[in-house]
């Protein structure tokens, strides 16, 4: 079954409010098998409304919208619903019971333009909307399905959870089933050439998708087919196979981070975790901090940003930094040993690289940066030479080294 998605908004298309509620409805909708074929953004204007409709019944056979339910004037989707399926508002009782209990937990008093939220058009099946004044509409014309809703993203994804998606999946024969493997440290290209033959053996209803972002590549499985516990199967089977080939890159699965994934092995092994920062300007430490429970494992960090601050607060010595500079394999390492002195702590990470733009020398150039990392298991110092952008730099500098942390 294919879906399009409508939603309906003057302030989507001046840039006020982005589009978030069909990212949304987008994702749910391939949870259940459900193949989203266009999705369009449209101003509060009743003829793009009713062209856009009649667009989209041409191509899908579910037709989700959000958007334009409010109370007041500028909201017409109700109106012109009407108008398009040739029918008239009428009271509905539980609508209007609903907007009574919203507003007398509230304290408010109901007015016209709030009793003309309790109406519905006449052909519709309406959705009650606890979270909100403006009902669900579902509507079917033709063998489509229509279902309107209001635009606030938290009523939407009520009205989807409690009534659209349970009534769509069970139309919907088609099973998917999505694996997300997490890997780090690798890029796209040479990701490619080191599992080609695992990728030219899927079969045809297993997708592939590379998902690349600074640091981290994202490979997206998708199985489709009429039988979910068989496509569980043979992805699940295909990601063993995958962690066999590539296990040094794979960090993790779905929406864990690498700063998740350290957090869980540090408390297991009950060490703990300072960092002596350079380039990355405390960034690991916003990272492992970000966790919920770090406090357990994290004792601090220092931004050892100027020399002085490497050698005062690190005790990096003079000499070091005069003869091999402050990006070097002599420099992390001191501070990594610095900051286990100083902290007391049992590991260690620290960073210092050319963010850029400027600083580059002929033989340092821009994006050359050293990790070290000190730990019970052992000691490890390495270089990297990202690229030219400031930003990317210090985000893959922290991800490199939580990484080293993690192996
Ligand atoms: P209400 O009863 O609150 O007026 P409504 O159906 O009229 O509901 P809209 O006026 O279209 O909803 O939108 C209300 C707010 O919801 C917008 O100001 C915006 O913040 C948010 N919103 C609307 N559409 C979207 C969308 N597609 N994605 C994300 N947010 C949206
Ligand atoms: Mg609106």
């Amino acid at each position: 079954m294919n879906a399009e998605i409508i939603t309906i908004g003057d302030e989507l298309l001046i840039g006020q409010v982005v589009d978030t509620n069909s990212a949304w409805m987008a994702e749910q909708l391939n949870l259940i098998g459900i193949r989203v074929v266009q999705i369009t953004s449209i101003s509060d204007q009743r003829k793009h409304i009713l062209t856009t409709l009649k667009e989209a019944s041409s191509r899908a056979d579910i037709i989700l919208i959000s958007g334009g339910l409010g109370p007041t004037r500028d909201d017409i989707t109700k109106t012109t619903l009407c108008e398009y399926f040739n029918t008239k508002p009428v009271f509905n009782q539980d609508a209007y019971e609903n907007i009574v209990r919203l507003f007398g937990s509230r304290g408010f008093v109901i007015t016209p333009l709030n009793c003309a939220q309790a109406e519905v058009p006449e052909s519709c099946t309406p959705l009650l909307n606890v979270n909100g004044t403006a009902p669900g509409m579902w509507f079917e014309k033709d063998g489509i399905i229509y279902v309107s809703m209001p635009g606030v993203p938290f009523e939407m994804k009520g009205l989807m959870t409690t009534h659209v998606l349970p009534r769509l999946s069970k139309l919907s024969s088609t099973g998917i089933v999505h694996r997300t493997i997490l890997t780090q440290g690798v890029g796209e290209s040479f990701l490619a050439a080191k599992i080609e033959d695992w990728e030219t053996a899927l079969p045809d209803y297993i997708k592939l998708a590379y998902l690349p972002q600074p640091g981290i590549v994202r490979l997206r499985l998708t199985a489709s087919g009429p039988d979910r516990t068989l496509l569980e199967k043979e992805i699940n089977e295909r990601v063993t196979k995958l962690y066999g080939l590539i296990p040094e890159y794979i960090f993790g699965e779905g929406d864990e981070t690498l700063e998740m994934v350290v957090s869980k092995l540090l408390k297991a092994h009950g060490f703990t975790l300072a960092t002596a920062e350079s380039c990355t300007g405390g960034y690991i430490a916003h990272l492992i901090t970000s966790i919920p429970g770090s406090s357990a494992f994290f004792k601090g960090s220092v931004v050892a940003y100027a020399n002085e601050i490497k050698e005062h607060l690190l005790g990096v010595t003079p000499d070091t930094l005069a003869r091999y500079g402050a990006v070097s394999q002599e420099t992390v390492f001191e501070m990594a040993a610095g900051i286990i002195r100083h902290l007391k702590v049992d590991c260690a990470v620290a960073v210092s690289g050319i963010a850029g733009p400027d600083g580059g020398t002929p033989d340092k150039q821009v994006g050359t940066t050293w990790i070290s990392v000190l730990s019970p298991k052992g000691a490890e110092t390495k270089m990297f030479t990202f690229g030219e952008h400031r930003g990317r730099n210090i985000r893959r500098a922290a991800l490199a080294a939580l990484d080293m942390l993690r192996k």
